[in-house]
């Protein structure tokens, strides 16, 4: 019996580190949007490591949160306090999005505060009930941190809180009583719902709630019953994947079609992120030497993207929103290298030495060359006469053809972007423009292999890398999943993996950026590994005088890493 209680001890602590694995991987590279998100006055994002909580003034010294995060000292939150020259005292409220360990653990350092929550998740909290998701199986079932709800709240219910008005809304799904707190514009969704890389509101997480279904139908119901105010809501925000402008995005919650956010309301400013730290590199034999760091070059730059290798060994790689494309020495140095860049994101040269980038300012979508000064020329800004929804990475072949990827994509575009399929084009060298593959869900990083036969695309909202046969006149054939991306999360219909730059090596080994860090694979589309980032990476580049440093940039920072593994070098990318 003892023997036999062991072997089932050990089997729960393999599952738990089972289970933390997993959740790391679907949320590790997306907490730190919640962390950056701006939310105007009076309200500001507390990230503690893995969860984040919303801190708002209530006026006369008094604070509320949403959501009391991972850490049962809550020492990121005491912090934040102290910052205000307040403490623990002053916290006066605290809003339960939904019982879950990371979103409770700091309740008993706030000894003051009325703690609200949804009526439906009372027995949850108290522990009385378990949460009904796999958390259940972890913890052994029932709220590791129980506490008293003090104010249970009814759907719609509008509670004071000094000079703060919140209104919550029941939206059971994640868990039974998962709930949304609207105050000052904000709606606080917790993890009822999911932003995806597209900037879509999605459902909640499969693996960790009650029911999704539900959760999905709860979201709905919500967006409907908030349309007649949607003036109000300025920005909806989640607990772990940021946020997002306007009630738009959770209207169009499984809308058709990859845009359906169109119309949404301006971005909310460029988000400030927690600083980027270094990270360690797994070892992957051949490409990376286990215990490698992943330094941080520099971080607070506008927009991050676009990385390539110059030939004297420096880097450049475009800061889109500041329309600048910014240089990074072999010390790490930066400077500006090229400014008014027409919003370039993705860079190429062509065997000419041209620098080609895909561009992106609103009614000038469109390919070109941008250096050197005096051969600026556009190669291509429309298919058969309709523009670009918003072009976004681009490989240049040996013959000067030019492939690039339509991911479409950004909601906030103003004006809107034309009704254009999402999809992959190629600039023949004699310079017309071919649709050479539809049907992606949102096609972005495109790479070709080192003998220029196969053509790589990256989805961010699929399952798999996807590879093509290039024929003699450039365009595809025998479209395949090459290699099936970790970290993909699944909300319905829906799935993100956050799939973004890709770069090659001189093997035909293929990196891509996706939201769990740098996924490597073989040339046969076999996983070797997952290179971790403290920010999600959105492009990269191998560069250096040997080309054995990796440069990753994402969310405003650039990092590198020393590989064993050399870029290819028959290409500048
Ligand atoms: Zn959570
Ligand atoms: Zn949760």
């Amino acid at each position: 019996m003892k023997r036999f209680l062991r072997i089932t001890a050990i089997s729960v602590a393999m599952l738990v580190a089972l289970l933390a694995g997993t959740f790391w991987m679907l949320f590790g590279g997306l907490q730190a949007q919640s962390a950056g998100l701006a939310l105007g006055a009076g309200a500001e994002p507390v990230y503690d490591g893995f969860s984040t909580v919303f801190m708002l003034d209530a006026g006369n010294g008094q604070v509320a949160l949403i959501d009391a995060g991972n850490d049962t000292a809550g020492t990121a939150i005491l912090d934040a306090l102290g910052k205000r020259n307040a403490s623990a005292d002053n916290v006066a409220a605290i809003f339960i999005t939904h019982a879950h360990p990371d979103h409770d653990a700091a309740i008993a350092v706030f000894p003051r505060a009325t703690v609200y929550a949804m009526q439906a998740e009372v027995p949850v909290a108290e522990a009385k009930e378990p949460y009904g998701s796999v958390f259940s199986w972890v913890t052994g079932r029932f709220n590791p941190h129980p506490f008293q709800v003090t104010h249970p709240l009814e759907d719609g219910e509008k509670v004071t809180v000094g000079n703060l008005e919140v209104t919550a809304f029941a939206l059971p799904g994640h868990t039974p009583g998962s709930g949304a707190y609207l105050a000052q514009g904000v709606l606080y969704l917790g993890d009822a719902a999911m932003i995806n890389s597209g900037q879509q509101v999605i459902g909640p997480s499969k693996a960790f709630s009650n029911d999704t279904e539900q959760g999905l139908a709860s979201l709905k119901r919500l967006a409907e019953e908030l349309q007649p105010r949607a003036e109000e809501v300025k920005v909806l925000a989640t607990a772990h994947t940021g946020g997002v402008a306007g009630l738009g995005p959770l209207a169009a919650l499984g809308g058709p079609g990859p845009a359906p956010a169109a119309a949404a309301a301006p971005a909310p400013a460029a988000a400030p992120q927690p600083p980027a730290t270094n990270t360690v590199a797994p070892d992957i034999p051949g490409v990376v030497a286990g215990g490698t760091t992943v330094e941080v070059i520099k971080e607070g730059f506008d927009g991050t993207e676009g990385p390539i290798g110059m030939p004297d060994g420096s880097l450049i790689f475009t800061e889109t929103a500041a329309n600048r494309i910014t240089r990074i020495d072999r010390d790490g140095n930066t400077s500006t290298f090229l400014e008014n860049t027409n919003g370039s994101n993705g860079l190429a040269f062509d065997s000419r030495g041209r620098l080609v980038s895909v561009q992106t300012v609103p009614g000038q979508m469109r390919v070109g060359v941008i250096y050197p000064q005096g051969s600026e020329t556009v190669l291509a800004e429309n298919y058969e006469g309709t523009a670009f929804a918003r072009p976004n990475d681009l490989v240049v072949d040996k013959e000067g053809g030019v492939y690039f990827t339509d991911a479409g994509l950004n909601p906030n575009q103003n004006p809107p972007p034309p009704p254009m399929p999402l999809a992959v084009y190629y600039i023949t060298p004699a310079g017309s423009t071919l649709r050479v593959a539809e049907g992606i869900e949102r096609p972005n990083g495109v790479q070709l292999s080192p003998d220029e036969r196969t053509l790589y695309v990256n989805n961010s909202d699929g399952e798999y890398l996807l590879a093509f046969d290039i024929q003699a006149d450039g365009t595809l054939r025998n479209r395949r999943n090459f290699a099936r991306y970790e970290g993909v999360i699944r909300a319905g219909e829906r799935l993100t993996s956050g799939a973004d730059g890709l770069a090659i090596d001189a093997q035909g080994r293929v990196y891509a950026c996706t939201q769990v860090g740098i996924q490597v694979f073989n040339a046969q589309g076999q996983p070797l590994g997952i290179i971790p980032l403290s920010r999600g990476p959105q492009n990269l580049a191998f560069a250096g005088p040997d080309k054995k440093t990796l440069y990753i940039v994402g969310r405003g920072a650039a990092f590198k890493v020393q590989m064993l593994a050399q870029g290819y070098m028959g290409r500048a990318k």
